[in-house]
């Protein structure tokens, strides 16, 4: 392709120049979160804006439908024949939590060791960066894009996108793309470039199981009478196998195994137990449910019920009593494949049959969110597999993601099932959402160089 040597280079003279453009995007608090000033998520908007339009896009627009925080979305359509790919990024950010924990202010982003430092530098204004720097280094050379792009910034999405949809239906016609790239999740390791194929769902539900109206003395009255706690737990234990697996009837029918390359991608990512414990900071001793690759595919591809909080009595206000009740939030995270209300139903129905003892049980279950998975057989995966390695300089592979992004399942749900790319430049180093975020700065530049590579990789691949 033309001009793709003429965009390296132009990246490679410029780099600074976005890097002080990172920076200053990142120096405005942009907290989506109720409390935070709401202007500053405005102004960084604004200022994502003129970044894109810096970068050489014709078209660059502040979306802001009412009650919602502004979507920046700009374009470039200038290539017939050419595949068009909509690129996401968001440029709200979480709040800096402990201000005090920060070793160098989380709204000013400061380089230590080869890292940027500061709330944002990776999560998510880094996508944006990758974003303008890449569009820029071909429209600031050529004048041109090998492909046409649509740029859509969102600013709600740490808040989980409450109004994404609303945009995606409102703005359809516009944002209808034949590709999507996310940028807005991890690679496995710093410098592996990873993309996402599937993301976990997730429903939880309260449940309370109850025996009497109030507490009686255990001497007085334990004995002929039930223990609702004791029946939770009888409850809690049918959910699980002696192995952890999940067993409650019904709920594995639908799971889709990984494909026989995703298993290979898996395994080439030589995941070993000892590596999982210590990544997890499992206590010696205790029992680990699968080995090598399979904790990968348990992780992304498998369900997992947790006891997420469990409340009977009080701690150290404790008599010798018989509990009136027993109260639980059951999390059950779906693999690709279970439906949230299917498997609802389905625990609830369980939870309802093996309650012992005539027990009263109350379950309360809470809005689900759906797994996502995306055809990672699509001849696009190879492309840009190829251009991440070229970027990178070092193989791409396809990973899941056994958390829950709610944004992607809007984007497949509204413009139709095209083929979603999930990259990002967030490390296992990189601590998103928590005090300390940073960004590795060569893996930063890697991100830019594959981009720039992909829009060329794209449109010679004819696809
Ligand atoms: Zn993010």
């Amino acid at each position: 392709m033309n001009g793709r040597a003429e965009a390296l280079s132009h990246y490679d003279a410029n780099r600074n120049e976005h890097l002080k453009a990172l920076k200053n995007l990142c120096r405005i608090p942009s907290v989506s979160f109720a409390g935070y000033p709401a202007e500053e998520v405005k102004r960084s908007a604004k200022a994502t804006a003129e970044w894109l339009k810096a970068s050489g896009l014709n078209t660059v627009e502040i979306w802001e439908l009412p009650g919602t925080y502004p979507c920046v979305y700009g374009e470039w359509l200038q290539a017939p024949n050419a595949p068009t790919i909509l690129l996401y990024a968001h440029h709200d950010v979480q709040p800096p939590l402990r201000e005090e924990l920060w070793n160098s202010p989380s709204f000013e982003p400061t380089e230590r060791d080869g890292r940027l430092y500061g709330r944002g530098t990776a999560d998510d204004k880094a996508g944006i960066a990758v974003h303008a720097a890449s569009i820029a280094a071909w429209l600031k050379t050529t004048g041109s894009l090998p492909v046409n792009v649509k740029v859509l910034i969102e600013g709600e999405e740490e808040i989980g996108s409450p109004n994404l949809t609303a945009y995606l239906q409102h703005y359809r016609n516009r944002l209808s793309c034949d590709f999507l790239v996310l940028t807005d999740c991890a690679n496995y390791d710093t410098g592996k470039p990873s993309l996402t194929t599937s993301l976990r769902g997730l429903i939880t539900m309260d449940v309370t199981v109850s025996a009497l109206r109030s507490p009686l003395h255990s001497g007085m009255w334990g004995g002929p009478i039930p223990d609702p706690v004791a029946g939770l737990c009888k409850i809690i234990a049918t959910l699980t196998d002696e192995q952890g697996r999940v067993s409650v009837p019904g709920l594995l029918n639908n799971v889709i195994p990984p494909s026989g390359e995703e298993l290979a991608d898996f395994k080439a990512l030589g995941m070993t137990e000892k590596l999982f414990r210590q990544q997890a900071g499992l206590l010696e001793g205790v029992d680990i449910f699968a080995k090598n690759e399979e904790l990968l595919v348990k992780l992304w591809r498998e369900p997992a019920i947790s006891v997420n909080a469990f409340r009977a009595g009080g701690t150290g206000a404790v008599g010798n009593v018989l509990m009136d009740s027993a109260w639980a939030r059951i999390g059950l995270r779906l693999a690709p494949g279970m439906d949230p209300e299917h498997c609802t139903r389905l625990l609830v129905e369980h939870l309802n049959k093996v309650c012992p003892w005539g027990l009263h049980i109350e379950v309360t279950p809470e809005q689900g969110a759906k797994p996502w998975k995306t055809r990672p057989d699509h001849p696009v995966f190879e492309v840009a597999k190829r251009s991440l390695t070229r970027g990178y300089g070092n193989d791409a592979v396809c990973i899941g993601c056994g958390g829950t992004i709610p944004f992607v399942d809007h984007f497949t749900q509204i413009l139709g099932d095209v083929p979603a790319l999930l990259v990002g430049i967030e490390d296992p180093y990189t601590n998103a959402h928590s005090e300390n975020e940073s960004l590795h700065l060569g893996d930063f530049d890697k991100a830019v160089i594959s981009q720039i590579h992909f829009f060329a990789d794209l449109a010679e691949s004819g696809l």
